[in-house]
């Protein structure tokens, strides 16, 4: 498969570190709020990279966090009077209702930046032990020119990025571009004990210190959207791999951004919009179509005409599924006849027209013209005289395939399913967390009664279907 790096600019065939095996850390929403169409596009995105990953035979570990503590997390939480703990935890909640919605799987990890402050002032201390970071009246920074690649990734020269970050700039820093690892606390805001005082973690290092502790000093791929090349991935490359002596990631992936009727998306043009509001119009499978009917780097333009394209799109997959399960149940006995097992061997070339599609820096918009083309010639297949019910059982399997990848025509009940057994297992985690393991043995049997095995990993809880 080619990817195109960031970072190198060019397109490059991917090479895991470990055979068989991928690891991808993309940048998660900052949870204070439901997460907007725009949000939407690197999570849809980057979760069928995972799921073709699979499809060609790798394990993939997807890490992808919760900004559990920000500003904006802070803000929310003052105006509503409550603690950050609750906005966030709302929100992580909200979070699994849309994604689950828009057939987003979980990741193999979902860690929060409050559950890593351990990791994340080892980091800073690495940093300052090495000369990398300084401390002032219990703020720590990041002394950006002392990491030789600083700006690598954005291609931005020193110079501009210096003339950037001159705009109201803090004294107490060395430099205007140096960033802040750690913050001090201000009165009446959570706040954590370390070496530097009570403080709280800046933005940035969370994912350097997430990263490595879940995937380890160097990762396959790191994604997220365009907006977060720079200051966010480029300090989380200069924090990396100044404490790590090693490089962070080998594959860069960005994807462009979702504007609005050709404009950019932001509260103050009234162009603003919720996953949970756009699902509420258009329901949440066109959003998820929608999102992968264009390459991921090209800017998407959102409006109620491609949605309701979108729609009608979908609706001539949903109608060849359904005549397809019609004709599984009722088509003619006896199996599949000599022309129609002909005609299932030769489906082999759109499967392989869309690994060609898929291969090429993830092409879902050519993917999805593919599995168009394979839907007219079953229609037309199975138009002609009385198909057998496993010609027509073949036929949905070849599409499902496929759609499967993209995370499309997928049935209802089996996302519930999925939503379910990971909220038992996360049950089962507070109940040890708290000591109640009777509770924590009787959801572990109720799980395995429902044919479900769990398995503790030094990650976290891993399960399957046995
Ligand atoms: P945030 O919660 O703002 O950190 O954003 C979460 C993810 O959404 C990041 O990967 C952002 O780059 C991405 N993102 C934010 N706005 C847009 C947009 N309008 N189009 C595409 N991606 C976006
Ligand atoms: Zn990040």
């Amino acid at each position: 498969m080619k990817i195109f790096n960031s970072m190198t600019r060019k397109k490059e065939e991917f090479k895991p570190i470990t055979p068989g095996e991928v690891k991808i850390y993309s940048c998660g929403p900052t949870v204070y709020n439901f997460f907007h169409i725009g949000n939407a596009r690197p999570f849809i995105v980057f979760d069928v990279l995972r799921r073709y990953f699979e499809f060609t035979g790798y394990t993939v570990k997807f890490v992808q966090n919760f900004t559990d503590i920000d500003d904006k997390v802070i803000n929310r939480a003052n105006e509503e009077g409550v603690s950050f703990e609750e906005i966030a935890n709302r929100y992580i909640k909200e979070y699994f209702t849309d994604a689950q919605g828009l057939g987003i799987r979980a990741a193999t990890i979902h860690p929060k930046a409050t559950e890593n402050i351990d990791a994340i002032i080892e980091i800073v201390s690495t940093l300052v032990e090495k000369g990398y970071a300084y401390e002032v009246d219990g703020d720590v920074y990041y002394r950006a020119k002392k990491f030789k690649g600083y700006g690598k990734l954005s291609g931005q020269p020193l110079e501009d990025l210096e003339s950037g970050a001159r705009i109201g700039v803090d004294e107490r820093k060395e430099d205007p571009i140096d960033f802040a690892l750690w913050k001090a606390a201000k009165p009446g805001e959570p706040s954590w004990d370390s070496p530097w005082g009570k403080g709280r973690p800046g933005w940035h290092i969370e994912c350097s210190a997430m990263a490595n502790r879940y995937l380890g000093k160097t990762i396959d791929i790191h994604s997220g959207g365009v907006d977060l090349t720079f200051p966010h991935h480029e300090n989380e490359i200069a924090q990396s791999e100044a404490a790590n002596d090693a490089p962070f990631a080998n594959y860069w992936m960005h994807n462009a951004f979702l504007n609005i009727d050709n404009r950019k998306m932001s509260k103050s043009l009234g162009n603003f919009f919720t996953v949970r509001d756009a699902a509420g119009a258009y329901g949440y499978e066109p959003i998820r179509f929608f999102m992968l009917s264009a390459h991921y780097r090209s800017p998407i333009n959102y409006s109620q005409e491609s949605l309701e394209q979108a729609q009608a799109a979908l609706l001539r997959l949903h109608t060849a599924k359904d005549n397809l399960e019609f004709l599984s149940k009722n088509g003619a006995e006896g199996g599949l006849t000599p022309e129609e097992s002909e005609k299932i061997a030769s489906f082999a070339t759109y499967r392989e027209k869309f690994i060609t599609a898929m291969d090429d820096d993830l092409n879902t918009a050519d993917g999805i013209a593919v599995i168009f083309e394979l839907v007219r010639d079953v229609n037309s297949s199975v138009a002609e005289g009385t198909p057998s019910a496993e010609f027509a059982k073949a036929c949905l399997a070849k599409i499902m395939e496929l759609c499967d990848v993209l995370g499309l025509l997928q049935s209802d009940d089996e996302a519930d399913l999925d939503a379910e057994i990971e909220a038992l297992i996360e049950k089962r985690q507070a109940a040890r967390k708290n000591r109640d393991f009777a509770e924590a043995d009787r959801i572990r049997d109720e799980l395995k009664e429902r044919g479900i095995v769990l398995e503790d990993t030094p990650q976290g809880v891993k399960w399957r279907k046995a």
